[in-house]
């Protein structure tokens, strides 16, 4: 597919949010036939209409709903910057939008923000200053350096929070960028190598030495990324299970001396913790004893500038963009600069600027029937796998309370998050991102040794995305994806059961995934399957695998379909209880054709065109690696292929593309 760019227009902040109804006939191309390719039939016409903006990788109906929430809190944010008599969060979100916007304070202040800690990095003067140093950075400074720390829910008890060390340390996007030996990745290694000069060099380092450093640095995190798990392999939670005392993890990794480490990031006093991935930190001690200090000090200082260079001057931010958004992703221009602001205040003060959004946005009557709909799937979900024929009662009565235990979580928390403590100034941007960063960071730390918190949310309400956490064994829909096109009030209920329907599917199916069905009610990491019935889900689940495997990303890259098999379930299995969900609840209803297109038909298309997309190579070849979804075309052609009940809604006959003549089935 041709990426097609329009050049960024001007834009204003919205005072209301722009309406673009569930179903949309200019997004359809008549011209081609449903059973052929619906996707393109659904779709054809919003990709023809919808270019890629010149600051995005790609374009789909949620980025560009996503867009449109920014723009909306933009005018927010605007008045909460100028504002006198503001309320606390008010002053918060106002200034951190303020400061970012005032890009001559951040050019003025150039590289000084992290001067002292470069300074620090310096004067390291042997190996073991270098060892007591990586804790405090870590603690003070936003970035990976070696490896990652922090809570995390306990895979064997959900409701005790623990202390958590995991890989980390690479500045490419996977292990695999390190590893891989054809032209396209050496290309991407090289340019890699060239981003790392550039910024050691912008940052007072020689040319010469700059370039030595990077090809230092690239060497550590090769070794980093040999040691560490594939993104397949990281999906089996067993395999990083590793609960251990924090002697053992001395064992393991002998050069970080562990109990300081912890109680300097803020951990209480833990006596045992997981460690993810055990042989990773075998590798890391290795680095830290042989790599040269003066190697080890060069990873330190680019890992610093990297982390830091979005949040400092025009040419650190550039060659941050130019490598990570223009080479990786194929993003032609920087975001402009409100964008990249509201960006900001809604990562670092998510849930007060949610606040907002919400009361704004998000009207009760919504609410009641977005919560409404979740249970009416919940049911026709309940249904299903009661009447499953190849699943055993004991395995069925266990699949059934892990369904019954599922918290829906709709629109907002039901607490707010407390920012009170998070000093914010109006002439401070770095500053503001650090304190930020770290507030985050002693948020999360405090939570080791205390009950989990089953109330809290890991996206904020303006997101335009949803998720399912196994250990939580809960959904969540945010505010911000609950709106017209997805989820549309002045429509009939088919779209609007097609479209937001099957993403509360879809949500509710990744507690039955291959990763999600490996955790019991509670969220425990508990085999609850007979052995037999695990084997049939799998059985049925290797038809997907085998069948998305088949579909082409780009060039001769094939989808990894072992990595989004999970999100491949959920589509069917989502699609499907929403389907049967929304015949139940317009039941003896004389629903009638509207435009030309039966009820069926709209549920369908109102189905596939939340997936409208046209994306950039680059940032397809990205996705190939690192995204768990399959891309849009396959997630629609790919899923009604299956479903008997669109090839009768279409018509479609035995034989057509649109028609699989063995289908796979979840449910
Ligand atoms: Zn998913």
């Amino acid at each position: 597919m041709a990426t097609i760019t329009v050049a960024q227009q001007p834009a204003q902040p919205l005072q209301a949010m722009p309406y673009s109804p569930s179903l949309d006939f200019t997004s359809l191309d008549h011209y081609v036939d449903p059973c052929t390719d619906f996707y393109r039939f659904a779709c054809g016409g919003w990709m023809k209409n919808n270019p890629i903006p010149a600051d995005q990788p790609r374009w789909d109906v949620y980025a560009k709903l996503a867009n449109d929430n920014l723009q909306f809190l933009w005018g927010i944010l605007e008045q909460d910057a100028k504002a006198s008599n503001r309320a606390a969060n008010q002053q918060k979100i106002g200034d951190y939008f303020g400061a970012c916007m005032d890009t001559a304070a951040i050019d003025k202040r150039g590289l000084s923000p992290v001067q002292p800690e470069l300074i620090a990095i310096d004067k390291l003067a042997d190996r073991a200053a270098l060892l007591s140093y990586i804790g405090p950075l870590n603690s003070r400074m936003m970035g990976t350096f070696f490896f990652n720390s922090g809570s995390a829910q306990d895979p064997g008890d959900s409701n005790q929070m623990i202390a958590e060390v995991g890989a980390g340390g690479l500045g490419l996007p996977d292990r695999d960028y390190y590893i891989k030996t054809d032209a396209k990745s050496q290309e991407t290694r090289q340019k890699y190598v060239a981003y790392i000069t550039q910024l050691l060099t912008l940052a007072g380092v020689s040319p010469e030495q700059a370039k030595a450093d990077a090809a230092s640095i690239l060497r550590i995190e090769t070794a980093l990324a040999k040691a560490s798990l594939t993104r397949v392999e990281r999906r089996d939670p067993y395999k990083q299970y590793h609960k251990m005392s924090v002697e053992d993890l001395g064992k393991l990794n002998p050069s970080i001396a562990w109990p300081t480490y912890l109680q300097e990031q803020g951990s209480p006093a833990v006596s045992t913790l997981n460690v993810t991935q055990p042989e990773f930190q075998k590798a890391v001690s290795t680095i830290l004893t042989n790599e040269p200090l003066d190697a080890l000090k060069a990873y330190l200082r680019f890992h610093l500038l990297t982390a830091a260079a979005p949040y400092l001057s025009t040419p650190f931010d550039n060659a941050n963009f130019d490598f990570y958004s223009h080479y990786l992703r194929g993003t032609e221009q920087q975001p402009p600069r409100w964008k990249r602001c509201v960006r900001g205040v809604d990562r670092a003060l998510g849930e007060a600027l949610g606040q907002e959004f919400v009361s704004r946005t998000f009207t009760p009557v919504t609410k009641q029937k977005t919560v409404l709909m979740t249970d009416q799937i919940e049911q026709a979900m309940q249904s299903e796998i009661e009447q499953l024929n190849w699943m055993s009662p004991a395995t069925k009565e266990e699949a059934l309370r892990k369904l019954h235990a599922i918290r829906n979580k709709i629109g907002y928390p039901d607490k707010w998050r407390d920012y009170s403590k998070l000093a914010i100034k109006p002439d401070d941007y770095f500053g503001n991102a650090l304190r930020a960063s770290r507030f985050e960071d002693a948020r999360q730390w405090a939570k080791v040794g205390k009950p989990v918190d089953r109330t809290e949310w890991d996206m904020t309400p303006p997101t335009v995305n949803a998720y399912y956490n196994p250990q939580m064994n809960d959904v969540n829909f945010p505010a911000g994806v609950l709106q017209p096109p997805l989820y549309d009030p002045k429509s009939d209920d088919a779209p609007n059961y097609g479209n937001t329907g099957s993403t509360i599917g879809h949500e509710l199916t990744h507690g039955f995934d291959d990763e999600g069905r490996q955790y019991d009610a509670q969220g425990n990491l508990k085999d609850w399957w007979t052995k037999e019935d695990a084997q049939g889900f799998e059985d049925r689940i290797n038809c997907l695998r085998e069948q998305f495997a088949g579909y082409t990303i780009v060039d001769d890259i094939h989808i990894n379909s072992k990595l989004t098999s999970g999100e491949d379930v959920a589509d069917l299995g989502g699609t499907l209880i929403a389907y049967l969900a929304w015949k139940k609840a317009t039941e003896g209803q004389q629903l009638k054709s509207i435009d030309g297109f039966t009820p069926d038909q709209r549920f369908f298309i109102g189905f596939a065109q939340w997936a409208c997309e046209n994306t950039r190579e680059a940032n397809l070849r990205l996705q190939a690696v690192t995204d768990p979804h399959s891309p849009g075309f396959a997630r629609i052609n790919g899923i009604v292929a299956n479903m008997p009940e669109f090839a009768a809604a279409f018509s479609c006959k035995a034989g057509q593309p649109m028609v699989k003549a063995k289908a796979c089935k979840v449910w």
